[in-house]
């Protein structure tokens, strides 16, 4: 089966062309005006990633030039709502420059709301601010479709080059097109990851037929995480899986809900059931739970704990704010310009949310790294903001040299959103051209051979099928190779019964993580064996191996954390409750490549914001 291979050399290649890819695309242009840009999306960049659909909201805008809030104030934030774990020199540093990218936003034509009175940005909440954003996606794309000398859509990268003549130094990128199947090496100086975050992993609460309607785009397979992982890059907090509230089947967003139309949750006997719960969540987290706002995860702890004391489904009233014509408007245009499907969905359930109060659910677990989470990649800081831990001389590189990420990629900084992602890629972008001109990408060696073993390992499940598609004496199954869905159906059960899912809901132990690790063990094993009948199964095929290793790395750091740190999230059912005596730290894993094995360490969290607050005032 000989595939022709397409040799592309560029200095910056951006693997992903989401909020953070097209980010990274336009700034690597800004500073690097001679250099080689390239840009490798596995669909299309006019509609691709979490924000293909459209947006209602900027979820991050600082609105510095009214003095509306400061970055230090979104690092508080951020680590408040995380229950204390984040990176806040990322964090902070991702907050000063995100206003910039939201006016670039509304040069380059995004409709943003105004507020009458004060011509401002209309808030929806403190942090975010609301657009008309169908075309929010295409808009960021013609930007980096200006800006990169080459756009390659229908791309999936599979692995990461890596140099041979220096240790632990990336050399680039191959994959395969999945419409023609030809196979491509991209050799760069750099490369920054910006592939979006992973659902699918857990089992999702739609299967059968509505399989891939989750609320996390259904395409964003952790490649973000495996190819790092792979490579030994250091990952971090990896354990903090996100778990959403949202509204029951359609997972329709409830931010403008209770930001704008001013809606709230209630039982099914009516009663605000959040309070109940109060005495409780204190003992499990001490004060936290008196924390400003309530941290996302407590909330959805008391959501959980209520449905299974009994008192669901849970409601939100929309049934008073409905009456109000105006934010009846703004109740179906949130879902128009971003979840259709939410409105679908009520429309064939019978209901209209004026006269039926709809039923909330809390989803299956994602993992991501710029939502009111932060799992991903362990990356140095700026230069001017953080302590030795966390810098190593490019912001936004990982540990291995070269590479860097943003977005969902990065670990530790939450709430970015689809504006500080963009953003993190502009920084992300802006380092890596700095590392190209102080010339740390000289001689770097990607040999034929090592291509050509890519290529032979990229295309095996093709190989597989079709050597063993003849032992097929009736219906699908073969003795020989699993199919792409029935290893993905096989890793949503490991991660759903035994890594804290909703068939349990949410709890795990040690003993279920090391059968957890145990069963993923043997699936990879396995996934040697994965059969693809065409290039699109040959994606299929692709994607589920990244997720499988992206769980492999859940699995061990949800193991390593002892403690339940953010239930609601997750419960470790033989920690059931949080220790900041012994866990208010980060945690890096790093796989090591050659033995598959992964080893885990502490590192502290620096509360920067207020440290640097409290040494002034002495
Ligand atoms: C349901 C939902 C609602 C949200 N609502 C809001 C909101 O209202 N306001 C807001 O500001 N933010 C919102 N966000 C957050 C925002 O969408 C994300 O923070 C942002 O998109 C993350 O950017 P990213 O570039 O990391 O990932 P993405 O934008 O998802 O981009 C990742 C890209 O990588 C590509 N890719 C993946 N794997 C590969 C591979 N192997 N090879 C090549 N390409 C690959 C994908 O196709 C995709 O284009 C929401 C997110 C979700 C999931």
């Amino acid at each position: 089966m000989a595939k022709k291979t397409i040799f592309e050399d560029c200095d910056v290649l951006v693997v992903g062309g989401g909020m953070a890819g097209t980010g990274a695309a336009f700034e690597a242009r800004h500073w690097g005006r001679d250099l080689k840009i390239i840009c490798v999306e596995k669909a299309n960049i006019d509609r691709s990633g979490a924000v293909a659909q459209g947006l209602y909201a900027i979820n991050c805008y600082m609105g510095m030039q009214w003095d509306e809030n400061q970055p230090e104030d979104h690092v508080r934030y951020a680590r408040n709502d995380l229950m204390g774990m984040v990176r806040e020199d990322l964090g902070y540093d991702m907050a000063r420059h995100v206003d910039s990218t939201v006016h670039m936003f509304d040069e380059w034509g995004l409709p943003m709301m105004k507020n009458e009175k004060t011509g401002r940005y209309l808030r929806e909440g403190k942090w975010q601010i609301m657009i008309h954003g169908e075309s929010y996606k295409p808009i960021v794309a013609e930007a980096a479709k200006k800006s990169a000398d080459k756009i390659y859509n229908r791309i999936m990268i599979t692995h990461l080059l890596m140099d041979e003549t220096k240790e632990n130094r990336v050399g680039g990128a191959v994959g395969f097109n999945m419409r023609t199947g030809d196979y491509y090496v991209f050799r760069a100086k750099t490369v920054i990851v910006a592939a979006g975050g992973a659902s699918h992993i857990f089992k999702p609460r739609a299967v059968g037929e509505g399989m891939g309607r989750t609320w996390y785009a259904p395409w964003s397979n952790g490649s973000a995480y495996a190819l790092p992982i792979a490579v030994g890059a250091k990952m971090t907090q990896m354990e903090n899986r996100i778990v959403l509230c949202r509204f029951k089947d359609g997972y329709g967003p409830v931010g403008a809900y209770f930001l704008h139309l001013k809606t709230y949750t209630q039982n099914a006997n009516g009663e605000n059931y959040e309070k109940k719960w109060y005495e409780h969540t204190k003992e499990m987290v001490g004060e936290y739970i008196d924390h400003h706002p309530t941290p996302t995860c407590l909330r959805n702890h008391a959501f959980i704990q209520e449905t299974m004391a009994g008192g669901g489904p849970i409601h939100m009233v929309t049934k008073e704010a409905f009456q109000d014509p105006h934010l009846e408007t703004v109740g179906w245009e949130n879902f128009l310009g971003m979840t259709v499907g939410q409105a679908v969905v009520w429309a064939s359930q019978n209901i209209d949310p004026k006269y039926t109060n709809p039923e909330l659910t809390t989803s299956e677990p994602y993992v991501m790294g710029s939502h009111a989470t932060c799992s991903g990649a362990w990356v140095s800081g700026p230069e001017d903001l953080s302590p030795p831990e966390y810098f190593w001389g490019y912001n936004r590189m990982l540990t291995v040299e070269g590479l860097f990420g943003a977005g969902d990629t990065v670990g530790g900084s939450a709430h970015k959103f689809s504006s500080g992602s963009f953003t993190e890629g502009r920084l992300a972008a802006k380092a890596a051209v700095k590392y190209i001109q102080d010339k740390k990408a000289e001689e770097i060696k990607v040999s034929d051979t090592q291509c050509e073993n890519f290529k032979e390992i990229i295309y095996k499940p093709l190989e597989n099928y079709t050597v063993g598609r003849n032992e097929i004496t009736g219906g699908t199954v073969s003795p020989s190779y699993i199919s792409p869905i029935q290893g993905l159906q096989r890793l949503q059960r490991i991660m759903d019964e035994y890594v804290g899912g909703i068939a349990t809901n949410y709890m795990t132990n040690a003993n279920m993580l090391k059968r957890g690790l145990e069963l993923l063990q043997w699936l990879e094993e396995d996934l040697e064996n994965v059969g693809a009948e065409d290039y699109h199964q040959l994606m299929r095929a692709w994607e589920l191996k990244h997720r499988a290793l992206t769980s492999q790395c859940v699995t061990e750091h949800t193991m390593f954390r002892e403690e339940t740190r953010w239930p609601g999230y997750y419960y470790r059912g033989d920690h059931l409750k949080l220790d900041d005596e012994n866990w208010h730290c980060l945690t890096v894993s790093r796989r090591d490549p050659k033995t598959g094995k992964f080893t885990l360490e502490k590192v502290p969290v620096y509360h920067i914001v207020d440290e640097k607050e409290k040494k002034q005032a002495s």
